[in-house]
């Protein structure tokens, strides 16, 4: 069975790629190379230089593939915030032209990975599938129309797909520039002894889910999780303080964090509930925190660690 995977030179892509190549999928690669990089695809899969928004025609015609794994995407909320058109056009316009290869060339399955961002600012927590959506970014909003044009193509053209609203994923290759996530941004902080900063006072929440787990759960969409709208997390609550205090204690380091004023519009807490995950795609989180970290750090060298 043939998989193409958009955004697989990218952080979570190239995981699912590594995950899909153990698990005897062939694996095709679609990356503009835009936040991508090539050293991150596995040996083992096929790669086209190619934008999404580009004709994908020729591509599915000599590959064609069973299903489609859509991960490519603009992914920064700032520059969603100050670039709106070219978010809705790499988020909204890019999924609108691989739906239409794949129903034109009868691709069996449609995957895509949304985000926990469409919810906003969180009326009750655990998060269901159920909860209102209210995104309060333009990234939030293209991802929550590209769902909608998921559903209608479904309807319409009978496309099967599993729509995957992760959470905050973490894991070895995430980007630290830029508008990294706060795990990647502290481990290289903290190894190259430089300070942590924090907005606001720290107590604040995420759902940090493992990069691993999410290629597992990317997988397990394949099979299961017919037509569904899937919240993919750990269903915990992890403090940004609690990030400083699981790197001392992974680095046996005493690093202090330097605290700043509370960034306007971050949502003070957040967490998904899995349960749907769990029940549907037959498909839990491996990885608590701590051992995601310890993986994460492990990977990044010679780096002394606490058992
Ligand atoms: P990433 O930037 O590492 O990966 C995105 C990849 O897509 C990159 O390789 C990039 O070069 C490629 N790409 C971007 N626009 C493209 C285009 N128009 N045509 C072809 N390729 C293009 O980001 P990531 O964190 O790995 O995110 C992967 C997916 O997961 C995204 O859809 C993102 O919205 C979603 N997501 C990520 C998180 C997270 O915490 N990282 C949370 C929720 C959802």
């Amino acid at each position: 069975m043939k998989v193409l995977l958009t955004g697989g030179a990218g952080f979570i892509g190239s995981h699912i790629a590594e995950e899909l190549i153990k698990e005897d999928y062939e694996v095709v690669i679609l990356d503009s190379l835009v936040t991508g990089q090539e050293l991150n695809i596995p040996a083992g899969a096929r790669f086209y230089h190619i934008d999404i928004r580009g004709n994908l025609d020729p591509i599915f015609l000599a590959e064609k593939p069973d299903y489609v794994i859509h991960q490519a995407a603009q992914v920064s909320v700032s520059n969603s915030l100050t670039h709106p058109k070219l978010d809705g056009e790499s988020n909204i316009i890019g999924t609108i032209n691989l739906l239409n290869a794949c129903v034109r060339h009868q691709t069996k399955k449609f995957i895509f990975a949304s985000t926990a961002a469409l919810y906003g600012n969180p009326n009750y927590l655990s998060i269901d599938e159920e909860h209102p959506v209210l995104p309060k970014s333009f990234y939030g909003l293209s991802k929550l129309n590209a769902e909608s044009y998921i559903k209608l193509f479904s309807e319409l053209y009978g496309l099967s797909y599993t729509i995957l609203r992760y959470s905050n994923v973490y894991g070895m290759r995430q980007d630290t520039n830029g508008e990294a996530g706060v795990v990647a941004i502290f481990i290289k902080r903290a190894i190259t002894g430089q300070s942590l900063n924090i907005h606001g006072d720290g107590f604040q929440t995420r759902d940090f889910v493992f990069v691993k787990d999410v290629a597992k759960a990317n997988a397990a969409a394949i099979l299961y999780g017919e037509n569904e709208v899937i919240n993919i997390s750990n269903n915990t609550q992890t403090s940004i303080k609690d990030i400083v205090s699981e790197l001392n204690y992974l680095l046996d380091s005493e690093i202090m964090p330097i605290y700043g004023q509370e960034r306007k519009g971050d949502i003070r807490h957040s967490c998904l509930s899995n349960k749907k995950a769990i029940k549907l795609l037959k498909w839990e989180p491996r990885y608590s925190f701590i051992d995601g970290l310890r993986e994460t750090v492990a990977s990044m060298g010679q780096i002394q660690l606490k058992a």
